[in-house]
């Protein structure tokens, strides 16, 4: 017998499950033990040990392996043992940090893991869908990833979409009976639910039935998981860049060299130069830095609750034009709280607040128990999901938060969920944002069966013909009233929502596309739903910072309208639009007009797509949030899509680059801070380390000009390029924000990292590093050889010492002295300890020979510090 064969009660029998109370916590361990986690066998990690061997496949370090070879074979032990040791620290030093990188992001991975509703212990709970065992009672709805495969026990509507299992993209409609023939391919096994496959429509619940490598993907999963992550664009062009200063290099070795053969020097004392001048021109450390510090930020993020799924969105936010924002939930609070009630031409005021059910129905400041306000009350009920409940002396909901607004309306009135169980519902149309209604089908105690649909205002007038629970005729005077009442509530920011109604005889049997015909229009809602306090200080910071914030929402023009002006969004002459107005323009009037526009209203998902389009069209870096099923086309479309973690569905959230773990708008302004903040970090330690290059090969190419001697030996610029230049840079790609960061217009997505002056800084600076290190150089030297280890070892210090007094210039776009030179201790500690680093170097005796050091004195210092400080101080407060 195959599971789609037999009853969905013998499924829970052949199980051992309880399709009303779930398994006990113990069966589940159990049951993990003997089966194994719900998931397969991905691409095993790269192990730590080949991590770190890892470090030494850089071209670079393989060049100067090889030379340490050389330097083996002709008996410069010391030199070869030296080299050796720089490139082992080196190679740890890259190790440990790619192996932080590594962690924080497949930290990321389990923030991103799919989740599954599980009913376990008789209780409704959210787990990891990797935790799931056979026999789990599961439910589904509309926007889900299937997380295993399960036998279906109830559906409403449900349908999936299997494409990944059988290639066929149109959703199908699920059951619930047994189905009898045996030789049912997966497309025709309609009462099972197939892991991977997607909920397009309704909802329901099932068990399951097979999980990890033995679901129907599970046997095919190895195809479909992608792991690999893609380099970010930063990532790729500095990887170019790495590829023409490899060349450079090679040159300017080659040059070296020969010039150095070509005036009698020894040809190994000559190659080894050469290497290690190739070492100083590539910044080797400089994509694993980067990597270091998107990850960082990353690390950052989730700290402010901003999960990112694709690493290139942290580049790409820090461009981000303009944020295209849903209403409810991202810019309000989605709190919401019956405020008033329309009902036969009177307006009730609903008094309470949240979803504390205690609160009355007053109108003319008298309270009011009319029977017809208690019946409309139980329609909103019985077309309603959600439930109320208390935890930790607070009201919740469970569910979506305009029908636990009704829920809690209700139950005000004494109406609550037991006393309407004589009710049965018995089919319903499912809510979408599309169609912007839902309707269910009750049986109601005298058997009589009556269709209740709640939906958009607008929607609804149109639809009915009748008026009232007597059926008078809907005449357009009507309507006007209608509208009239709709737009009152709408200006004072209260989302509508209206409930009509249409009776059955008692013995008929309605078919779903009657259930929506000649209804009756009962009464109206008036819910609101209080804008978030951090929205709106959020809206005007990223105005400040040049990013326009579009609200696009379901909801009424005017509701839509009403918040907007509170949140601020809405400048005076700022245009607000509707889903019908943009049916009626095409791209290019739209293209056209766009900029002027601010919020969007009564749209559908399928407009959010148009609208990101045309922002793109006219040159706009869009963010867009989402968080329905239909919403994923425009979130993928879009630069950055924004996926909410509480309310959004699997779909969206895998569409996204973003996703938001408090749904919060705040949240999204400072995840673009944080990716302006990483840019401008690594625009810094691209500076330095790139500006400390420069020096150095100056002072190379100034001693072969001179025709002096080399005021650097070969071990003392690996030295310098391996050990102390790497700390100051991961330090500086830990920088906190610049005061400006949100003060400045957004980045240009194309523009290079050398952008605004940031080259010409690297030369200058470059030039002026290397031009302190030859001049301390030749005023030690003298022309005299027997100075020449003094002369190098001073040379050596003010390189280093200059470099380290640059780094703090390169902390700020603007001036050396326009931060707080102690403000980032990270970056204090890099630079002590390179300082204690260099210091042993100089000093400690056995080090002197192998580094080609001797003491220094403090009248050296003195002048070391004096050059050293010069390019910081002459070029320090300059912008460029
Ligand atoms: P957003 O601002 O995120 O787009 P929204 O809730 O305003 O959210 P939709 O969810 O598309 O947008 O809702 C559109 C309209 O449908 C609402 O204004 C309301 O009138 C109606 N509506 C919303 N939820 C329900 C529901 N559960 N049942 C019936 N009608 C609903």
């Amino acid at each position: 017998m195959r599971w789609y064969q037999i009853s969905a009660d013998e499924t829970a029998k052949q199980t051992n499950s309880d399709p009303h109370k779930g398994l006990s916590t113990k069966e589940v361990e159990q049951r993990l033990k003997r089966d194994g986690r719900n998931e397969w066998k991905e691409e095993k990690g790269v192990s730590q040990l080949a991590l770190f061997f890892g470090q030494f496949k850089d071209f670079m370090v393989l060049v100067l392996l090889v030379a340490t070879v050389i330097s083996g074979l002709l008996g410069e032990y010391i030199d070869s043992i030296a080299i050796l040791l720089i490139v082992v620290l080196n190679a740890l030093i890259g190790f440990f940090q790619e192996r932080n990188a590594e962690k924080s992001l497949s930290k990321l991975k389990e923030l991103n893991a799919p989740m599954a509703r599980v009913l376990r212990d008789g209780q409704w709970a959210k787990i990891s869908s990797a935790e799931l065992v056979v026999g789990d009672v599961v439910s589904l709805s509309a926007g889900d990833r299937v997380p295993a495969d399960l036998r279906l026990v109830s559906v409403t509507s449900l349908e999936t979409e299997e494409s990944a299992l059988t290639g066929e993209s149109l959703p199908v409609a699920k059951v619930t009976e047994k189905l009898e023939s045996d030789q049912l391919g997966p497309q025709d096994q309609l009462n099972i639910a197939f892991m991977s496959s997607l909920v397009t429509r309704g909802s329901g619940t099932g068990i399951v039935i097979g999980t990890g490598s033995n679901t129907a993907v599970g046997q095919i999963a190895e195809l479909l998981v992608d792991t690999k992550r893609k380099e970010t664009p930063l990532e790729r062009r500095l990887e170019k860049l790495g590829k023409i200063l490899i060349v450079i290099a090679l040159l300017l070795t080659a040059l070296t060299v020969l010039a150095g053969v070509y005036r009698g020097n020894p040809v190994y004392e000559m190659l080894i130069a050469g290497v290690s001048l190739a070492v100083a021109v590539i910044p080797e450390g400089l994509p694993a830095i980067v990597t270091v510090a998107l990850s960082l930020g990353v690390q950052r993020m989730i700290k402010q609750k901003a999960i990112v799924r694709r690493l290139s969105a942290v580049e790409t936010l820090g461009s981000a034009t303009v944020i295209c924002s849903d209403k409810t939930g991202t810019l309000t609070e989605n709190q919401m709280t019956v405020k008033e009630i329309y009902l036969d031409g009177k307006t009730y005021t609903v008094t309470g607040d949240g979803y504390d059910p205690s609160g009355g129905f007053y109108r003319d400041d008298k309270e009011s128990k009319e029977e017809a306000l208690q019946q409309f009350l139980r329609y909103g009920v019985l077309s309603s999901h959600a439930k109320v409940f208390r935890k930790k002396k607070r009201w919740m909901i469970d569910g979506d938060p305009t029908e636990g607004a009704l829920v809690v309306a209700a139950k005000k009135a004494g109406i609550d969920e037991g006393k309407l169980s004589e009710y049965d519902i018995l089919h319903e149309i499912p809510f979408d944002s599309k169609r912007k209604r839902m309707t269910v089908l009750v049986r109601t105690p005298d058997g009589k069966q009556i269709a209740i649909t709640k939906g958009a205002p607008d929607v609804l007038i149109e639809k009915a013909a009748y008026l009232g629970a007597d059926k008078k005729l809907l005449a357009d005077k009507d309507k006007r009233k209608l509208y009239e009442a709709v737009d009152q509530m709408a200006a004072k920011a209260l989302r509508t929502i209206a409930v009509c109604i249409r009776q059955f005889p008692a013995g008929y049997e309605p078919k779903e596309e009657e259930l929506e015909k000649e209804m009756s229009f009962i009464g109206l809602n008036g819910l609101i739903d209080p804008p978030r306090k951090e929205a709106r200080d959020a809206i005007i910071d990223c105005r400040k910072a040049g990013i326009k914030t579009i609200m696009i929402t379901g909801d009424h023009v005017k509701t839509a309208t009403a918040i907007a002006n509170m949140l601020h969004i809405l400048p005076p002459a700022g245009k607000v639009v509707e889903g019908k107005d943009l049916d009626h323009m095409s791209d290019e009037e739209l293209q056209a007009d766009v900029d002027n526009m601010y919020v969007f209203a009564r749209v559908t998902p399928e407009h959010k797509l148009r609208i990101v389009q045309a922002l793109q069209k006219v040159g706009h870096i869009v963010a867009m949030t989402g968080d329905g099923v239909n919403d994923a086309p425009a979130i993928k479309a879009s630069d950055i899509g924004i996926s909410m973690g509480v309310t959004g569905t699997d779909v969206a959230k895998e569409a996204s680059a973003l996703v938001l773990m408090d749904d919060n708008f705040a949240t999204i302004k400072a995840a673009i801070k944080e990716g302006r903040t990483i840019y401008s970090n690594i625009r810094k330690f691209v500076r330095y380390l790139l500006a400390s290059n420069v020096g150095e090969i100056l002072v190379m190419l100034f001693a072969m000009i001179l025709a002096l001697p080399m005021p650097l030996v070969p071990i003392q610029i690996l030295w310098v390029n391996l050990v102390t230049d790497g700390l100051p840079a991961i330090a500086l790609g830990m920088d906190k924000a610049e005061d400006e960061v949100m003060k400045q217009k957004p980045r240009h997505p194309n523009e290079g990292i050398f952008a605004r002056g940031l080259g010409t800084k690297i030369v200058t600076r470059g030039i002026l590093i290397g031009s302190v290190t030859i001049i301390a150089f030749m005023l030690m030297y003298q022309g005299d050889p027997e100075r020449l280890v003094y002369a190098q070892t001073t040379a050596f210090t003010t390189l280093v010492m200059a470099q380290l007094i640059h780094v703090f210039d390169c902390r700020s776009e603007k001036s050396v002295f326009a931060r707080n030179p102690l403000g980032n201790v990270w970056l204090i500690g890099a630079v002590l300890s390179s300082i204690v680093l260099l210091l042993a170097v100089i000093y400690v005796d056995p080090l002197q020979p192998i580094f080609h050091t001797t003491d220094l004195v403090m009248r050296d210092w003195t002048l070391i510090l004096a050059l050293s400080a010069v390019p910081t101080v002459l070029f320090g407060f300059m912008k460029k």
